[in-house]
């Protein structure tokens, strides 16, 4: 067993081995699989295959500096996408605790307390005063 690694471990020398963007190929390769275990169709098998693929290559690759940047490139989209669910999930948030009112007077935008009534509105560029209900 300690052969084995060790073997493993020489065979890897040189060699990229796992990255976040690789780890994500191996999420993804599961999440494939199981959904495939219901659905059963061939273009997920051969999706599994691809990914199963390109997780092996990549981890068995010499050319270090080409995965990194792929990985680079992973990373600066993973973050896109997280970035844009966290502005979704904000303004969610805002929108259930605030009501966005439109001054009838300027246009301007103004943001107003959730559960308050019917209340007066008093637009903070114009001056101008009007009913609301929040
Ligand atoms: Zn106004």
């Amino acid at each position: 067993m300690r052969n084995l690694r060790e073997k493993f471990a020489r065979f890897m020398v040189g060699r990229y081995g796992s990255d976040e963007l690789n780890r994500f190929l191996a999420m993804l390769t599961l999440v494939l699989i199981v959904i495939n275990l219901f659905l059963r169709t061939n273009v997920l098998f051969v999706l599994e295959l691809i990914c199963l693929i390109l997780f092996y290559l990549r981890m068995f690759s010499r050319n270090i500096n080409g995965r990194f940047q792929e990985n680079q490139r992973y990373l600066h989209y993973q973050f896109l996408v997280t970035e844009t669910f966290r502005k979704w999930k904000f303004r969610f948030q805002e929108g259930r605790k605030y009501k966005i009112f439109k001054c009838p007077n300027c246009g301007q935008k103004l943001r107003i307390p959730r559960g308050k009534g019917k209340i007066s509105i008093r637009c903070r560029k114009c001056g101008h005063e009007f009913l609301g209900k929040s």
